[in-house]
């Protein structure tokens, strides 16, 4: 196969892994042509032909959420990197397909959520929070769930810039089969783990607008109810707490509270965190 000819099949293929074992073939037989930028150039233009009309045409929900094939496309294509050369941008291309390659397996019988679920929970969020308006004025968020469980996620988000300093650009998360966590005790739900990354989405947004808002809260938190202690912690996990903190007050006292897997939680600061939430939101 040639790259005119690896690109269409990627495109076809409906199948993340062979996208990614495409994608590999894509940069060796690149690596040979003459015009490198332009077959690069044609793959992203190409993954773009059908990623981006449905979604960009989708004009009846403040969300686009997606499954199957079509999820493979949004990931790809918004998933793939891009650098200033064609040298740069193989290699990062490669890296990406190496990342698809060795850390998505074939379907479990681990739990995925659906799209009916996510209609379920946003609604709710929208009700309570005004949830998308506040936390996705500009662009809509793509949703897109991915019949594959991934060794070192059940989800990710990912959020761009339109340049440095400027507000966020665009919000998409890619939802996996759910794992289970062996060192924890709790069941882990598609539903918990989509708040969750609902929660980063809602601290990004607002510390993107206000700066130190997320060390502000840690803090609240570490004096109030001393669940925090703020010098053993790492950055990293800091986000991680905050966005547990805020999924488990979206889902306080709504339809899907017996998915929050914190039961050890005391009710009256679940009260507080979904307070918190409403608090960020108005601020919005
Ligand atoms: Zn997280």
């Amino acid at each position: 196969m040639d790259v005119r000819e690896i690109t269409n099949e990627i495109i076809k293929s409906g199948d993340l892994i062979k996208s990614g074992e495409l994608l590999q073939r894509f940069v060796d037989e690149c690596s040979n042509e003459k015009n490198k930028l332009k077959c690069i150039d044609l793959l992203y233009k190409q993954l773009g032909e059908f990623a981006l009309p449905d979604y960009a045409m989708d004009f009846e929900n403040k969300y686009y959420a997606c499954e199957g094939a079509n999820a493979i496309i949004k990931y790809l294509y918004f998933g793939l990197p891009r650098r200033k050369n064609s040298k740069e941008s193989l290699q990062a291309i490669k890296e990406y397909a190496d990342t698809i390659v060795a850390r998505f397996y074939k379907p479990t019988s681990e739990q995925l959520i659906t799209k009916n679920r996510i209609g379920e929970i946003i609604g709710y969020l929208d009700k309570e929070f005004n949830f998308c308006n506040k936390v996705f004025p500009k662009r809509k968020p793509i949703f897109a769930i991915l019949d594959y469980a991934n060794t070192h996620f059940n989800a990710e988000s990912l959020m761009t810039f339109e340049n440095e300093g400027a507000d966020i650009y665009s919000i998409h998360v890619f939802l996996y089969r759910t794992k289970q966590d062996t060192d924890s005790p709790y069941k882990t739900f598609p539903e918990y783990v989509f708040a969750h990354e609902l929660g980063h989405m809602l601290q990004t947004v607002k510390e993107n607008q206000k700066p130190g808002t997320a060390s502000q809260i840690l803090t609240f938190i570490h004096k109030n109810l001393g669940l925090v202690k703020l010098d053993d912690m790492p950055p990293e996990d800091e986000l991680e707490f905050l966005a547990d903190t805020f999924s488990t007050g979206m889902l306080h006292q709504s339809p899907f509270a017996k998915y929050d897997p914190f039961k050890i939680i005391p009710n009256n600061y679940r009260d507080i965190y979904k307070k918190m939430i409403t608090d960020i939101t108005n601020s919005l």
